[in-house]
């Protein structure tokens, strides 16, 4: 079965997996606010597919910027301090997902909050942990048990998991 690892899926999976050690760990770059013009970005239609990895996933815009295209994923909210781990990964995703199908490397990819946007640089670390992520992923998706990887009783409470997971702390 070909294109199962769904975007939206790495960020349920974010929340097995990933804490803040492990993002430290993994050198996640934090994100700089940028002002950026929305005029120039374009909405995406149709998803982009990168089969040898099994990945799909829409950005809501791409920007054309000297000769760069730039990925932008839309949050509802205001923005938090920095970008979650969440996102980041999956900003990164699309910046994969757009060098595959156009074949041009972004340096970076936007994050829009209400309030606020940061430019996410896609760089060579990001790929790799994004790419261990998805390996992880790949490996884990029909295990019966993947154990929890935090111990903060706050996250299962806002999980959408909660009811089904037998490791929930709320
Ligand atoms: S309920 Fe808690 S332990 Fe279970 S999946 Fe959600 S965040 Fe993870």
């Amino acid at each position: 079965m070909i294109y199962i690892i769904l975007l939206l899926f790495i960020l349920a999976l974010i929340f097995f997996r990933q804490s803040s050690v492990q993002r430290q760990e993994a050198g996640l770059p934090g994100g700089r606010i940028i002002y950026s013009d929305t005029r120039g970005w374009g909405k995406v239609e149709k998803p982009l597919f990168y089969t040898a990895l099994e990945l799909t996933g829409k950005p809501d815009y791409l920007i054309q910027q000297n000769g760069k295209i730039i990925p932008v994923e839309v949050k509802s909210g205001r923005a938090p301090n920095a970008p979650y781990d969440s996102h980041i990964y999956q900003l990164a995703a699309y910046c994969l997902l757009v060098e595959k199908t156009y074949k041009t490397r972004p340096p970076y990819g936007i994050i829009h909050y209400e309030n606020r946007d940061f430019a996410v640089d896609y760089t060579r670390e990001l790929e790799a942990s994004l790419l261990d992520l998805l390996a992880d992923m790949k490996r884990d998706q029909y295990k019966k048990d993947v154990p929890r990887s935090h111990e903060q009783a706050g996250r299962c409470a806002r999980c959408g998991f909660r009811n089904v997971c037998d490791q929930s702390l709320a």
